[in-house]
């Protein structure tokens, strides 16, 4: 058995608030040169530590704008590795738990975008521009950045595939298939012209003729977290919540999004439950850390996951204060653990596409 000192002073003992007390007392120490950003997914006892709370977009803004040497991202690989590129050299950005990825950017790989962009030209599709969401390996980001495309995430789609139609007859939008379709379909792309194209196979499974006529290419990607969401949800709450206003992110299949009474971001969401008025009911569809935040900061409204299962995003949730709490005793201690970096030959591509992003947002 272990002297008792010893096991109190291993972190692992601790509780909630000796972790959180600690982290407190780090942050003083190390001030300024720390920025803790975390996504709106997190669990709440990491919400907590965060200097700034948000979307994608809203922390790659964050990261672009900071002077801190160390940004300690608590979200999930593909968001440490957009801070990266968008921070200088003198910067750090470190994602707390190291296996948090996420399983719609892994659905994209550049050696797959490369067989498609190959297929294409053979297909004489004409002039294409890629748009990669946000949720995407920095080798994605540098594939749009090389052939003239950009990024988007779910508060800009808009704007950056009204853009990207504006510059040629055809967009591929990839890694997710339900943001391409609901945001080319409310810019006013018939769902005829905007054929899925399946990872898997060659042309995406399409007629070289199906190629040249579509107008969207959908890569067939999607969020887990997000497919948990059905039409009959919304039809079950209005059933028993009347009046209940359902809201719905972009990343839910469009029949969802039709049943819904608006969708959007989740900074959209969250503004738009936050304004309501007392009283009003909302189901959400979206992940649940973020639902169960929005209760139970407006206890005069009913906010209810429009799921009745658990939409939990598990990479997300892999976050704790624990983990955070290494990464600070690592920086206090001049030990600081690795860095998430992007070399720089993928950076300098990925960055002319976040940029091209940044610029229309
Ligand atoms: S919620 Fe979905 S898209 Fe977002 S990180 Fe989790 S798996 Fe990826």
């Amino acid at each position: 058995m272990e002297p008792k000192e010893q096991a109190v002073s291993d972190p692992r003992d601790w509780t909630e608030d000796e972790v959180a007390a600690r982290i407190r007392e780090l942050r003083c120490r190390l001030g300024r040169e720390v920025l803790i950003l975390a996504h709106h997914y997190q669990r709440d006892a990491v919400v907590g530590l965060a200097d700034a709370v948000g979307d994608s977009l809203k922390l790659a803004q964050a990261a672009a704008a900071t002077s801190a040497r160390h940004i300690v991202f608590c979200g999930v690989h593909f968001m440490a590795e957009t801070a990266d590129i968008l921070t200088g050299p003198e910067q750090a950005v470190y994602l707390p738990e190291q296996r948090a990825g996420c399983s719609m950017a892994d659905m994209a790989t550049p050696e797959a975008l490369d067989w498609a962009w190959e297929g294409l030209a053979a297909a004489k599709a004409g002039k294409v521009i890629p748009i990669t969401y946000v949720n995407s390996a920095a080798t994605l980001k540098a594939f749009v950045g090389r052939h003239g495309g950009t990024v988007c995430t779910s508060s800009n789609a808009r704007n950056v595939l009204a853009w990207a139609l504006s510059q040629a007859d055809k967009v591929f939008f990839f890694p997710d298939e339900h943001l391409g379709r609901i945001t080319a379909h409310d810019l006013g792309v018939p769902l005829t012209d905007m054929p899925v194209w399946d990872r898997a196979l060659p042309l995406g499974g399409l007629t070289p003729e199906a190629v040249r006529a579509a107008r969207v290419y959908l890569w067939n990607g999607f969020c887990v977290v997000h497919q948990m969401f059905f039409p009959e949800d919304a039809v079950d709450w209005r059933h028993k919540e009347p009046g209940i206003r359902v809201i719905v992110h972009p990343e839910c299949p469009i029949e969802v999004i039709r049943e819904a009474d608006a969708y959007g971001s989740t900074e959209m969401i969250a503004r738009a439950v936050d304004a309501a008025p007392a009283e009003s009911k909302w189901a959400v569809g979206t992940e649940i850390n973020l639902v169960a935040r929005l209760a139970e900061r407006n206890p005069d409204k009913l906010v209810v996951s429009l799921s009745p299962h658990q939409a939990i995003c598990a990479n997300m949730y892999r976050t704790r204060p624990l983990s955070v709490l290494r990464v600070l005793e690592g920086l206090a201690a001049g030990k600081p653990p690795p860095a998430v970096r992007v070399p720089a030959s993928v950076a300098g591509q990925a960055r002319l596409a976040l940029d091209r992003m940044l610029d229309l947002s």
